[in-house]
């Protein structure tokens, strides 16, 4: 069994999803399809969520408008006989139709999960119906029946596995599997999602699952580059990466991954390939066990961090200060990225603000506090990279002139992170982009 996931882009368009069916149909193994919404759809469903929150119906009304046009535009291209094209604006209608039935009721957070689900339930009904118009035999594994989380949104992989091998037993017969990414179901039954980005990480789950021979993440890059795309002009593709480096540049900001997506198979060595669905030849990135090389391979930033600084000369020759430092972030769950000491003060930093307050509160007890938000986590990242020859002359040698507020060396043997303020992000990514990889 094999697992391919396309992204947004890769379904954004009707001629993409049918070279997406040209992909999934050369396999000769049983293949699980994870489909993410056509792109721009979760941002639409955000933006009516944000305009409900506030009450604003009329906004909300106008963009639901605007994206079920786009919909009907889109099946026009998309399938070509009476019966599909009536199936698929029966699946527009019965969509739209909860989306307005929402605007009517009172809104609340549970709501706004189901609204969001609504894109990726639209682009696997809609490639089933292709799918169908092409006489392609299929079956669509609703993923609101085997995808859930815990109470601390953590993925119940045994939970997972049982209910995903149960529905694939039932339909053994099939050799094609179309889910949806994003979506799953919380503790409480509701239907709830896995982040932001969340298809990675649901590809890399049913991956793990059902222990597959390979988990293709296709997208619109040929794998993942040295440096953000985004933002600096030259950057080239890795063709090998370690979990742990893979890991460590998802978690510390390269957008094609989901932060967690790695775990997942890391944990049953399930080989992670990112491929380009726009150009399917080219070589994209082997994520497996073996790093392949020695040194740096990428840097990637993290943005909207938070560093907070305890000042105390009570930490001065004591013990379990840090144990009790460390009990606040647990109390409000809020994990620590980055963290540095010296003999009178502690650094660390965190991604959200959510219990900063509480937070802050706590720690005064401590010593003074220091806070500066609007900062950015640079990490370098590479297999053994701390034993490589000039690498901290090099990376130190390029980045004179940017004032760094921390550094993080040897916690893992794969990591440099340094935090700097956030209006030196884009300097530092293209001065690091020349001084360690030699790009313009
Ligand atoms: P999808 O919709 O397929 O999930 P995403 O937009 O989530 O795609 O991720 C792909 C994008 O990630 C690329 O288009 C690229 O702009 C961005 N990206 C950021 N950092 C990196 C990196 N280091 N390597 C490759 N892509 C990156
Ligand atoms: N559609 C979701 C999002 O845009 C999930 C994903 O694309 O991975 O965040
Ligand atoms: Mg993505």
């Amino acid at each position: 069994m094999k697992v391919m996931k396309f992204g947004g882009t890769s379904v954004g368009k009707p001629e993409r999803m049918h070279h997406i069916v040209s992909l999934v149909t050369k396999e000769e193994e049983p293949t699980i399809v994870v489909l993410s919404a056509l792109s721009g759809t979760t941002n639409a469903l955000v933006e009516i969520g944000d305009y409900l929150s506030k009450g604003n119906r009329t906004s909300a009304k106008q963009c639901i408008e605007k994206l079920e046009a786009h919909y009907h535009t889109f099946v026009k291209e998309l399938v070509k006989k009476k019966e599909s094209v009536a199936k698929a604006e029966s699946i527009i209608a019965e969509h739209f139709e909860f989306l307005n039935i929402i605007l009517k009721i009172s809104f609340s957070e549970a709501l706004s999960k189901d609204l969001l689900a609504q894109g990726e339930l639209l682009s696997t009904k809609l490639f089933c119906t292709y799918l169908e118009e092409q006489g392609i035999d299929h079956f669509l594994l609703p993923a609101l029946e085997f995808m859930v989380i815990d109470s601390y949104d953590e993925p119940q992989v045994s939970v997972i596995k049982n209910k995903l091998g149960l529905l694939l037993k039932k339909h053994k017969n099939k050799k094609l599997f179309v889910t949806q990414g994003y979506i799953c179901r919380n503790s409480r039954g509701e239907v709830d999602n896995l982040k932001r980005g969340g298809s990675d990480y649901s590809a890399s789950l049913i991956a793990a699952a059902v222990t597959a021979t390979v988990c293709e993440i296709w997208t619109d890059i040929d794998g993942m580059h040295n440096n953000d795309p985004r933002i600096v002009k030259k950057t080239i593709p890795v063709e090998q990466l370690s979990f742990e480096e893979a890991a460590e540049l998802a978690y510390f900001g390269a957008k094609i991954l989901h932060p967690a997506s790695i775990w997942p198979a890391q944990q049953f060595k399930i080989p992670v390939k990112l491929l380009n669905t726009m150009q399917p030849g080219a070589k994209g990135t082997l994520i497996t066990e073996q790093a392949g090389s020695v040194g740096v391979k990428a840097v990637a930033a993290k943005d909207n961090i938070i560093a907070i600084r305890i000042k105390s000369s009570r930490m001065l020759l004591a013990y379990g200060f840090l144990r009790k430092i460390f009990e606040v972030f647990e109390k409000y769950r809020t994990p620590i990225d980055m963290i540095t000491t010296s003999e009178v003060a502690v650094s660390l930093t965190i991604d959200h603000s959510v219990h900063l307050k509480e937070i802050v509160k706590e720690l005064e007890p401590f010593g003074s506090i220091e806070l500066d938000e609007k900062q950015t986590i640079i990490s370098v990242v590479g297999n053994e990279i701390s034993k490589t020859d000039d690498m901290v002359k090099k990376l130190f040698g390029s980045i004179m002139n940017i004032p760094v507020r921390m550094v993080s060396y040897g916690g893992s043997p794969h990591n440099i992170s340094l935090l700097v303020s956030a209006e030196y992000k884009i300097k530092i990514l293209k001065q690091l982009n020349k001084g360690m990889f030699g790009l313009e």
